[in-house]
């Protein structure tokens, strides 16, 4: 036992990256683009001149076009050709912005991802804060919205309204006012890249990943140019799947129910027996009621029995990663072990 030091314990590596470290350039950048030919050439080159300012030439800018009607994809191409480090993706179809970004995360080989939308509503300049707070020792650094210029009530509306439901209802906390605007480390990334559920909430899943996280505050601009790809169906669709990737509290209801129905057919229950004995009630009532409670009551616990095995079916049907670990100490001197490897399934 005396073996044992007492000096500093080290700590060991990160994880492995996937791709081994310093192959891919020292940032990549993920941008969804959905008809954005009118802003992606003033996008492109503030990005470009961000990500200069960071990273000098050891950049990517993946430009990702998710099944644009207009001539986005013909303006990324003209864009790649013009700027070295700009990469164009075209996805077969409009997948949805959190599927486009997901496309571009599994493509990106930088040693920090950021993800940006390439409508200029996330000013391109923060990338220089998030990577001063990244040094920090962050794994995830995302910008909050401290103020979101012309956009309208509605959008704000509903937004706030979604994010107070969600808050409520999940298990995981989510950060509000965030969006996907945010900087992950390699490691956070390959995290993300490890969950394989076909449902994508990324925010949500990001803050469910853990590590050291922070935010950054800044002033959400109005579009620079053409108009929201989120339709009202999209926003219903991202909301419905953040609620149900996050909370089986509606699979839950059936159990409120249960409960709630038990007791009003226990005092039903008492009613009807007494009736019965003092003779007040019409013929055939009585067994009428009974079944009627009996059997109402039985399919609400049915359902709420359902629910608990539906809602561990999804959980397992995620086949999410269990956990991450983000280091393992030991003494200098102790048999050097496998280092911690992400525990997958
Ligand atoms: N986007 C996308 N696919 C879509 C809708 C949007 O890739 O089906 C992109 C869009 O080009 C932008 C980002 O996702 O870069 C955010 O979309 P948008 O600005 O339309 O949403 P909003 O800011 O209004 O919520
Ligand atoms: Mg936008």
């Amino acid at each position: 036992m005396s073996s044992i030091a007492r000096g500093e314990p080290i700590a060991l590596r990160p994880l492995a990256p996937q791709s081994a470290p310093g192959s891919g350039p020292a940032l990549s950048v993920v941008a969804p683009c959905y008809n954005e030919e009118e802003t992606l050439p003033v996008f492109v080159s503030r990005m470009v001149a961000a990500c200069q300012a960071v990273a000098g030439d050891s950049f990517e800018l993946l430009l990702v076009n998710d099944g644009s009607r207009d001539g986005t994809w013909a303006q990324i191409e003209a864009q790649a050709a013009q700027h070295s480090g700009v990469v164009g993706v075209n996805l077969a179809r409009n997948y949805g912005h959190q599927l486009a970004v997901t496309a571009g995360l599994k493509l990106a080989r930088g040693d920090r991802v950021l993800i940006i939308d390439a409508d200029l509503q996330d000013p391109p300049e923060l990338l220089t804060e998030l990577s001063a707070r990244m040094d920090e020792g962050f794994d995830v650094v995302y910008g909050q919205r401290r103020t979101r210029a012309k956009e309208s009530a509605f959008k704000l509306l509903t937004a706030n309204l979604f994010y107070r439901v969600l808050s409520g209802m999940s298990e995981t906390p989510i950060p509000r006012n965030v969006g996907d605007f945010r900087l992950m480390s390699r490691r956070a990334v390959e995290r993300l890249n490890a969950m394989g559920e076909q449902d994508r909430f990324l925010r949500g899943m990001v803050a469910w990943m853990g590590g050291r996280q922070t935010q950054v505050l800044y002033d959400r601009d109005a579009r620079y140019a053409g108009e929201t790809g989120y339709t009202l169906r999209k926003m219903i669709r991202l909301a419905t799947a953040g609620i149900t990737s996050f909370s089986t509290l509606p699979l839950k209801l059936a159990v409120v129910l249960a409960g709630a129905g038990a007791a009003i057919a226990f005092g039903l229950l008492l009613y009807v027996i007494v009736g019965f004995i003092t003779g007040h009630v019409a013929p055939g009532w009585t067994s009428l009621a009974m079944m009627i409670v009996f059997f109402g009551v039985g399919q609400f616990m049915c359902l709420a029995v359902m629910g608990a095995y539906i809602g561990r079916i999804f959980l397992e049907v995620k086949a999410r990663p269990l956990y991450f670990v983000d280091e393992v100490v030991r003494t200098p001197e102790a048999e050097p072990v496998n280092g911690p490897r992400e525990v997958q399934r």
